[in-house]
């Protein structure tokens, strides 16, 4: 194959850069168990200023912020409440109840949004049969929704109104970052409404490890405890904090690039015959597409795509997607917009890729 790689399987595939390779070779590093790491302190707390928060604490992974806050906000035998296609319940192994003992409650979204008026009565009464009703958890932008940007007043009045009743309230914003750059509102004001925020460093920020949970400094001295239990206490890890500084840096402004990008791909299925886009509009890095069955399973979309370089996921039997990120150019953006309507046109008339294995995700 001669054409250059596009990937656009996930923003999770990029690569450091030769400049965040440096920020990392660079780095000072201290203990950070013992809590003498610079370059982590520096990024945990550049991000707590950036969300607006007393403190942050950075992680492994975006599942660890996430089930950690859920352990911070929650005791067994607690209930949170949640939209039925997010992250936290469906990508990590329901982890609450497996090391917390805690149970969600979802409530299913249009396109990952969720109401308040679906959520008024959901707040269980003080009674010994019952679970405890404690906390809310949102996404944004939402992942299974191709990216969707919450609505901002939509959001600040499920907070306001979870805060009134005594619940706390926790954002997954692993691409928070493209929520700011898509609605022109700061992370700050984002995060305002929450007690506590996930970010993810290694999406379309482009660093190879790592997440930071923000909150309160009580909130984030509770979870350092709780990271320290599930083995996520790291010592020379100013490392790979490096990189996520790095990113924080300088890969926040260009996320802008990656949405203009994602409308050329979205143009491109526009473009196609026998394909759809699901959601019809694209608000940020995220693009799904749906299969006609006439062409074939989206399986055999994807492989046919791979012959000319580009690579997609298929995420069920008739549905794609395809996530822009910082490896990815304008150029690379308007090959593939270019690669779905042949593709299309390809299998419309009977012309199959080779017989392929593709990763379900
Ligand atoms: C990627 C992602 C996470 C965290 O994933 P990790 O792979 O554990 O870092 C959390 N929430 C959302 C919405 C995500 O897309």
């Amino acid at each position: 194959m001669s054409k250059p790689r596009v990937d656009l399987r996930s923003d999770t595939v990029t690569k450091p850069s030769a400049a965040m390779r440096a920020a990392i070779a660079a780095a000072e590093v201290g203990d950070d168990v013992i809590g003498t790491d610079p370059t982590v302190e520096r990024l945990q707390e550049l991000t707590a200023e950036i969300l607006g928060k007393e403190a942050a604490i950075y992680m492994p992974s975006g599942s660890m912020t996430n089930q950690i806050a859920v352990r911070v906000h929650c005791k067994q035998g607690d209930e949170f409440i949640c939209e039925a296609g997010c992250h936290i319940y469906n990508y990590e192994q329901a982890a609450f109840a497996q090391l917390s003992g805690v149970v969600a409650r979802t409530v299913e979204g249009q396109d990952g949004v969720l109401q308040l008026d679906q959520l008024r009565g959901l707040i269980r009464p003080d009674n010994e049969h019952l679970v405890r009703t404690r906390l809310v958890c949102l996404e944004n932008t939402h992942n299974r929704s191709a990216g969707k940007v919450q609505p901002y007043d939509t959001v600040a009045e499920i907070c306001g109104w979870a805060h009134d009743n005594g619940l706390r309230t926790h954002l997954d914003g692993a691409r928070l970052f493209n929520a700011v750059a898509a609605s022109g509102i700061s992370a700050a004001d984002w995060s305002q409404h929450f007690d506590t925020v996930s970010v993810c460093f290694s999406k379309g920020l482009g660093a190879p490890v790592g997440s930071a949970l923000a909150g309160s400094r009580d909130a984030i001295k509770e979870a350092r405890r709780h990271r320290k239990l599930f083995g996520g206490g790291m010592r020379q890890v100013g490392i790979i904090a490096a990189g996520a500084l790095y990113a924080l840096q300088n890969n926040v402004d260009r996320l802008a690039e990656d949405h203009a990008n994602a409308q050329t791909l979205a143009d491109g299925v526009r473009a196609a015959e026998g394909v759809w886009l699901h959601p019809a509009e694209v608000d940020t890095n995220i693009v799904f597409f749906q299969v006609d069955p006439k062409l074939g399973p989206a399986a055999d979309f994807v492989a046919a795509m791979e012959q000319e370089n580009v690579h997609a996921l298929a995420l069920g039997p008739d549905v794609i997607r395809m996530v822009t990120h910082l490896d990815v150019d304008a150029a690379g953006a308007r090959r593939a917009a270019e690669v779905i309507p042949k593709v299309a046109a390809q299998l419309a008339a009977g012309i199959r890729p080779p017989a392929h294995n593709i990763a379900a995700y």
